[in-house]
């Protein structure tokens, strides 16, 4: 099917004024279909159906109503990859709640900025992690909240199983329609702090288009997101896409580690791959043997730039590209170098792929909402009048931030990324605009200074950043973890400079590095370079 006749047909499904979130993304796929296949860290596995997840999921909703929980309630989950979790999110909208989701790796304060004050009623825990939701400075004590975990059950808590087994009235499925908000999660907080974004039903569209254009999962491939549903990526692509399409997907039950990620890859026969940069240059930096039996098809990633050296390993070692896609929590996917056959194109190094269908993707000029001329870098917008997919209206309780989003006359949002276009449609990432470094009259993106570092052999990762300097405005500064084995040394730092040069210009180099254990990262792995703007200014002022 065309992508244009697709996209009508998904607005008419999940725009529609009576959508129903449990119908879509539940009752109407085959009973005895498989929604998951969950695996465990030994590697055994079973397959979780519709027929399974509509009967648990309408229990559990009925006990939650029965506790008190009304249609636009938040019920927040704090659980790795499960049947629980995904049983407790469809229960959730079938009652027409809001899915709060908490990143397991969260520590309380983080947890208590995402539940206190959006009044989230209830939450739903995995047994391991419910001490961090025990009343303290960061998360206060809150007699109305309500515990559901699925562990034992103490204190006023609820037990996960024994709701399952409350004897209660199944409620019939609340239908929110398109408008009607499925999930508020937050963004990464890369640039600061989180900002808390509503995702409409009809934002299903957009993730449906996705699945299947960008990613081009189909019935036969064994489909496998490793991104954890605590952020957009996750959450998006890993469950709500594979519930929307009602293809069967992998849902690992573990954390991540290397060795484990090649063994689900061989022992599943993964045909479709997609995570963040990290995750390959995890498996890449491991050393560890790869498979022989890998049956890789389509490798995707998003989330951060992917970086050349981990595309070139990948077509060596995995047999198959990685292809970036791009994308924000607030937008879905919205650019990448597709995978469906009638998108098809060949990657160019470095570009993250022209606009996907339903998007109308732009290049800004720089303080204008002029179109920017082909190889001009300026600011990335969509054109929100040409983009029947884009769900995003605005942050929750934060009109000030909605409106630095999008110009007066609400045509563009702009996504605070940096790009250029070619001849072609594809962009090329520059930076985010916070991160630009602009040196001596010259505006430097730091990820092509970072590209160039990480492709000497001894550079595991680097940050690239501007420190303020009061001859040239600001000066390239890089923070840089090195390989096991690798040392930091006079001669290495010469030896990094005279790579910049050499690989990408001479006047970019970086002017101090400093080598450093690791970077300060978001709990999603992203590197937070404000962060080390701080660092570097608190280090110039002493
Ligand atoms: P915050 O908005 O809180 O600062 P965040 O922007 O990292 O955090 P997300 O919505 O998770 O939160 O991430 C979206 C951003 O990630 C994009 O705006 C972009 O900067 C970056 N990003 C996503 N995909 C890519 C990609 N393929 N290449 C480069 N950058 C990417
Ligand atoms: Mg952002």
């Amino acid at each position: 099917m065309s992508p244009e006749r697709t996209m009508f047909d998904l607005l008419q499904t999940y725009a529609a004024p009576d959508a129903d979130a449990t119908q879509l993304l539940c009752g109407r796929h085959p009973a005895d279909a498989v929604a998951f296949t969950l695996v465990e860290a030994d590697l055994s596995s079973r397959d979780l159906t519709y027929g399974r997840l509509e009967a648990a999921s309408a229990r559990f909703a009925a006990a939650l109503a029965a506790h008190g929980v009304r249609p636009g309630d938040r019920v927040a989950t704090l659980m790795g990859k499960s049947a629980e979790l995904v049983t407790a999110l469809l229960a959730i909208w079938r009652l027409g709640a809001v899915h709060v989701p908490l990143f397991t790796a969260f520590a309380p304060p983080a947890i208590a900025q995402r539940i206190v004050g959006n009044g989230t009623r209830v939450v739903v825990v995995d047994a391991g992690q419910r001490a961090k939701l025990d009343p303290g400075d960061d998360l206060p004590a809150d007699p109305a909240r309500i515990i559901v975990t699925t562990g034992e059950a103490s204190g006023g808590d609820l037990s996960f199983e024994a709701l399952l087994d409350e004897p209660h009235p199944l409620p019939s499925p609340v239908a929110v329609g398109g408008d009607g908000t499925l999930v508020e999660i937050f963004t990464s907080g890369t640039t600061g702090t989180p900002k808390a974004v509503p995702v409409p039903l009809r934002g299903l569209a957009g993730i449906h288009s996705y699945q299947e254009f960008g990613l081009d999962q189909t019935d036969e491939d064994v489909f496998w997101n490793a991104a954890d549903p605590g952020w957009a990526y996750g959450l998006y692509f890993a469950l709500l896409g594979p519930l929307a399409t009602g293809r069967r997907s992998i849902l690992l039950h573990a954390g991540f580690s290397p060795e484990l990620t090649w063994q689900v890859l061989e022992r599943f026969g993964v045909t479709n791959f997609t995570a963040g940069p990290t995750v390959y240059r995890a498996l890449r930096g491991s050393g560890l043997p790869v498979p022989a039996g890998l049956r890789l098809r389509h490798c995707s990633s998003a989330g951060e730039p992917l970086t050349p050296d981990v595309v070139t390993w990948a077509e060596e070692v995995l047999g198959c590209p990685v292809r970036d896609h791009y994308g924000q929590t607030e937008t879905g996917m919205v650019v990448g170098n597709a995978w469906h056959p009638s998108l098809i194109a060949p990657v160019k190094t470095r570009s993250m792929g022209r606009p996907l269908p339903g998007f109308a993707v732009e290049v800004l000029k720089a303080g204008s909402d002029e179109i920017a001329e082909v190889g001009e870098t300026g600011r990335v917008a969509i054109d929100v009048s040409a983009s029947p997919l884009m769900p995003f209206s605005g942050y929750r309780d934060a009109p000030d931030r909605t409106a630095e989003r999008f110009s007066a006359d609400g045509r563009w949002y702009y996504t605070g990324d940096i790009a250029a276009r070619d001849r072609d449609g594809y962009l090329t990432f520059g930076s985010r605009d916070d991160d630009v470094i602009l040196m001596a009259g010259y505006r430097i993106g730091p990820f092509e200074v970072e590209s160039a570092l990480t492709h000497h052999e001894a550079v595991a990762e680097a940050a690239v950043i501007g420190a303020p300097d009061e001859l040239r405005g600001e000066l390239v500064v890089a923070y840089v973890v090195l390989n096991p084995g690798a040392e930091g040394s006079d001669a290495l730092v010469d030896e990094l400079k005279q790579t910049v040069k050499t690989r990408l210009a001479a006047h970019v180099y970086p002017r101090r590095i400093h080598f450093v254990a690791e970077l300060p990262k978001t709990p999603s792995g992203k590197i937070q370079r404000f962060a080390l703007r701080g660092r570097e200014l608190s280090t110039a002022s002493s």
